[in-house]
């Protein structure tokens, strides 16, 4: 997909990425892939010997280009965790591959760079609670997989239920977004509910997937927010969370259109309200 340098791009073009604060991600730790995912299927990804059922389940023709982009984009999820811990917010130009599990992968995710990152700040004791807020229209079923039975870490998506997979995870916390949803039930669902789990749960970190497949004219999404629905989405998640110093460290998740200039510019939408915060601290 050409969206990530479309992206990269247009950020650049809106003064919001310089050469400044753009970090580049060293290659991925096998090591701590091998730890977090099954060690085999790691193996089998990177040496290109996934059985054509596997290949089947991912939704995307292997090749080393390949392995080289899903590695480095997990690299980015963990570097963009420690750069929210240095600084509060930070956000990645990729990330959000939550249909991940930990011996497969799934629609168009490979390796589930949330369940990564996670377990990287967790296993080197730089944060003791962490929640991940999955606002993709998809169910974070990978995600909720990992962390089922793991006390620190706390999923909670808010999908369409209408949407994929057709088997949800029942781990986690679920928050059904309705079926053509707009703007406003939308906020109102997330308003009536993110403090609550922010109240009951304290995470230490957390992690948002501002995936913008809940747009409008999305091609897989079934909720229908307009641009600045999901500019206030971003605004008001980020904000919540700079307003209780917890660190966020944003991926961008999914979104879908034929025009991927299109796509890039809503992915740019969690950038641009991070930067709105920033300013007005
Ligand atoms: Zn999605």
């Amino acid at each position: 997909m050409k969206k990530f340098a479309f992206l990269a791009e247009y950020l650049r073009e809106i003064g919001i990425l310089t050469n400044d604060n753009l970090f580049t991600p060293s290659p991925m730790s096998l090591a701590l892939l091998m730890k977090v995912h099954d060690a085999g299927y790691v193996r089998r990804f990177v040496r290109g010997q996934l059985s054509p059922k596997e290949i089947g389940e991912i939704g995307l023709p292997w090749s080393e280009w390949l392995v080289e982009r899903t590695l480095r984009a997990v690299s980015g999820t963990v570097l963009t965790a420690e750069l929210a811990l240095e600084f509060g917010l930070a956000c990645h130009l990729a990330g959000g591959t939550h249909h991940a599990h930990p011996a497969y992968g799934s629609g168009f995710c490979i390796f589930n760079d949330l369940a990564v990152a996670a377990s990287s700040l967790l296993e080197q004791g730089k944060v003791e609670r962490v929640m991940i807020l999955d606002c993709d229209v998809h169910q974070g079923d990978g995600t909720a997989s990992f962390f089922a039975n793991n006390k620190q870490v706390i999923t909670v998506s808010w999908h369409c239920e209408e949407n994929y997979p057709q088997i949800k995870q029942a781990a986690g916390i679920n928050i059904a977004i309705p079926k053509g949803a707009t703007d406003a039930l939308y906020l109102f669902i997330l308003k009536s509910r993110l403090a609550n789990l922010l109240e009951q749960y304290r995470p230490d970190f957390i992690f948002y997937d501002a995936g913008v497949d809940v747009h409008q004219n999305d091609r897989l999404g079934y909720v229908n927010l307009t641009d600045d629905g999901i500019f206030q989405r971003d605004l008001y998640v980020l904000k919540t969370c700079r307003d209780q110093s917890i660190p966020v460290a944003v991926v961008i998740g999914g979104g879908y259109d034929r025009d991927e200039r299109v796509v890039a510019k809503r992915h740019s939408l969690v950038h641009q309200a991070a930067k709105q915060i920033v300013g007005i601290l």
